[in-house]
């Protein structure tokens, strides 16, 4: 992904906005995008300025440089006259762009279109220590490398994004992805290897005989990117509706909880899209095992058995049960349980306690983005411990507020930027729409545009297909959108 990269992506928005007489500048402006003016002028999507750049000076290390380190060190390099800062990132591509994921394993996009070199989006400004951090010694203001000893700083961004615990079920590893029928958008290989399982599912389909079932699974973690497991149930329905198909295939989706969506609008909405599709669903079913030689994936159902009559109460007591349930599968899609990377879970950052959305993950002001013990830590993105947002969508909106409040802190001011709990998922829902769900700590809709957000719309596809990523590539990633 370059700079060419932008102009050939905004040429093709142009291409698909001609066809219904809109422009680019309309599109945008439609899209409550018209910050994004680098797009409307792509020529000149490197330049930036460093009007009114604080003064302060600080060591600032940040832990992890995927999409939130990497905007964080791009916003404080404008920001700060003399920055120092050193970004600690093992992987040469950890800006890549992860939403893409989906894309790629339903046929739409190639691995190509989705890696990028952290080297071209680190501002020149920063550091780059190519390594791991083994350990966080927040105590004594440094955190230790697996190859470079000891980093000190003065202040610390954590932003190591989170970890796939594929092995939590049991008779799975990551390796098995690819294999068996087994798909998982959630690394870019899972991603690349779920494309020709979706391929044979639905030829097999095709092929008439016995209907085939496709199994899609969402477990009982916070996971980022809370739509993706449905996005690739829609996309494998779009798939083998385009073939002809559909009808020979059973497609259920096996949730840990209890609805579709933790918005009531959303949730409403997706469930009519469901039935509209004929797509099943069963929820509280949560996947805690998989027999890959049988194809067959096990549950964990937990339902409630009417118990005895409760006189004080005036009704049945209900008791909590949970029963083991095999599913037969041709094609399953496994979401993977995740945490906080174990490097942090163990650290002294994170929640001791606190509910499934904080425990484990970095302990932080929900608001500034601050940690509640350690005045000289931040932290934002997948690794945060607030109520909801793991998404690139809520980077998108955490790393300004967390930047203007570490140069306040730096200079020795009150911090003022808020989070206000913003997060967006993109819902996919078929090859060419998109339903635009955005909400925050409200648990309402909170849409940026004037239209039923709960509707599935094209622009919404083209936004997703043609202006999401160079606003995370140009605009989030170099710190101005
Ligand atoms: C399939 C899929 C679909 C998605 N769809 C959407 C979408 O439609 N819209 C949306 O907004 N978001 C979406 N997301 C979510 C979005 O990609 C993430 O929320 C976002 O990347 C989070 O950024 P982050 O920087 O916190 O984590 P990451 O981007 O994952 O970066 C974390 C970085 O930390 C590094 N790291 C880890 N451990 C260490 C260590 N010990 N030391 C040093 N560095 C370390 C990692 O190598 C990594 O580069 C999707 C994600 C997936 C997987």
């Amino acid at each position: 992904m370059d700079s060419t990269n932008l102009d050939e992506m905004c040429d093709a928005l142009d291409v698909e906005l001609k066809k219904r007489g809109l422009s680019r500048r309309d599109a945008l402006k439609l899209a409550g995008l018209g910050t994004a003016s680098f797009m409307l002028n792509p020529t000149i999507a490197t330049a930036s300025t460093k009007a009114e750049a604080s003064n302060a000076k600080a060591k600032i290390v940040i832990a992890g440089g995927g999409a939130a380190g990497c905007s964080v060190a791009s916003y404080l390099a404008k920001n700060l006259s003399s920055p120092n800062i050193t970004i600690i990132e093992p992987n040469p591509k950890g800006v890549s762009y992860q939403p893409g994921q989906t894309f790629i394993a339903s046929g739409v996009w190639t691995l190509d279109d989705i890696l990028a070199d952290n080297k071209d989006f680190y501002p020149s400004e920063a550091k780059w220590i190519q390594d791991s951090i083994t350990e966080f010694d927040p105590d004594n203001n440094k955190v230790k490398t697996a190859k470079n000893g000891d980093v000190a700083y003065d202040f610390l961004v954590v932003a190591t994004g989170l970890q796939l615990n594929y092995d939590a079920i049991e008779g799975l590893t990551k390796e098995m992805i690819g294999k068996d029928g087994i798909g998982s958008i959630y690394f870019p290989e899972g991603s690349v290897k779920t494309w020709p399982l979706m391929q044979e599912f639905v030829q097999k389909a095709k092929n008439g005989g016995k209907k085939v079932e496709g199994v899609f699974t969402h477990p009982a973690t916070p996971i980022k990117c809370g739509g993706a497991p449905k996005k690739i149930m829609y996309l494998t329905h779009a798939r083998l509706e385009e073939a002809g198909a559909r009808a020979n295939a059973e497609l259920t989706f096996y949730p840990s909880g209890g609805s579709m969506f933790g918005v009531k609008e959303y949730h409403e909405a997706i469930v009519k899209q469901f039935e509209e599709r004929n797509m099943k669903w069963k929820y509280k079913h949560n996947l805690v095992g998989v027999d890959a030689s049988k194809k067959i994936a096990i549950f964990d159902n937990h339902y409630l058995e009417k118990g005895k009559w409760d006189e004080d109460l005036g009704e049945f007591e209900m008791i909590p049960k949970v029963k083991k349930v095999e599913v037969p599968y041709d094609f399953l899609h496994v979401t993977p349980p995740m945490s906080a990377p174990k490097v942090v879970k163990d650290s002294p950052l994170s929640w001791k306690k606190g509910s499934a959305a904080t425990g484990g993950w970095v302990e932080l002001e929900k608001e500034t983005l601050h940690h509640t013990r350690y005045k000289n830590v931040f932290a934002l993105g997948d690794v945060a411990g607030i109520p909801m947002g793991k998404t690139g969508g809520s980077v998108r909106k955490q790393y300004s507020v967390l930047c203007q409040n570490l140069i306040a802190m730096m200079e020795g001011k009150q911090m003022s930027a808020k989070y206000d709990g913003y997060t967006v998922c993109p819902l996919i829902t078929g090859l060419g729409t998109v339903a635009l769900l955005e909400f925050n700590w409200t648990n309402r809709p909170a849409p940026s545009f004037p239209l039923d957000p709960s509707q599935e719309r094209w622009i919404w596809w083209l936004l997703k297909v043609y202006a999401l990523k160079p606003m995370y590539f140009y605009g989030m990633l170099k710190g101005r959108a």
